[in-house]
């Protein structure tokens, strides 16, 4: 994810020499292939409702079974059952409106998948969990995993459904694994592009273990929010 997502338009960038004139998106042929219209392309739209769906479906079990889970804090025996009954409605309450949220807006998905937790988001949920001490940092918990996975399903069938394609356009332009690797017109030995192929690998297994790390979503998110601004044109 995040600015090492080769899309047609990064490519372009990348490699002018192979991927110059091309960063139309292969999928629907409308619109230019950028990171943002991985969550817009209509093509792609099943593939990005599954990968939701399929995140979705995980979040809402785990956000039961923490508020399950008796809280420190809470020491209303006698009114407990009924606090139940009150939290799983505020709960399905959250559900709904989160989903139509995220469902409605491309931009929140990508917001999502890029590992930005907001912050009305945590409140309201952790409200609606419970309103015991702790609850704030569950609810953030299960936010967090729940961008995790949905960006995990995203690589699984989103980004894989496009992968298909592009590999599909690469075969018909004669676009080969060979031209990929070898270095930029006028310059000799591999030594170069290989080493811009494994510091780009090492990347993006140093991206995967800050993701799975809190503290550095936050930096990946102030990161984006930088990059983000200037990639969007506002
Ligand atoms: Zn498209």
């Amino acid at each position: 994810m995040h600015n090492e997502l080769p899309t047609l338009d990064r490519l372009a960038t990348r490699r002018p020499d192979i991927y110059g004139g091309i960063t139309t998106c292969c999928l629907c042929g409308r619109a230019e292939e950028t990171r943002e219209h991985l969550f817009s392309c209509p093509t792609l739209n099943e593939q990005n409702t599954t990968a939701w769906n399929t995140a979705f479906e995980k979040f809402k079990k785990e956000v039961i079974k923490v508020a399950d889970k008796p809280g420190k804090g809470k020491k209303k025996q006698t009114s407990k059952s009924k606090n139940k009954l009150h939290n799983a409605h505020d709960m399905l309450d959250f559900f709904v409106g989160f989903e139509n949220k995220m469902l409605g807006s491309q931009r929140e998905l990508m917001n999502l998948a890029l590992g930005f937790i907001n912050k009305s988001d945590v409140k309201r949920l952790g409200n609606a969990m419970d309103n015991t001490r702790g609850t704030i940092t569950k609810a953030r918990d299960v936010l967090t995993k729940l961008s995790y996975r949905f960006r995990k399903y995203f690589r699984e069938f989103t980004w894989k459904t496009r992968c298909k394609t592009v590999t599909e356009m690469e075969k018909t332009r004669g676009i080969s694994n060979k031209d990929k690797k070898k270095k930029k017109k006028g310059k000799k030995g591999l030594t170069g592009s290989k080493r811009k192929a494994k510091s780009e690998s090492n990347n993006q297994e140093k991206e995967g273990k800050a993701l799975e790390t809190m503290g550095k979503v936050q930096e990946v998110v102030a990161k984006w929010i930088t990059e983000g601004t200037n990639w969007l044109g506002v």
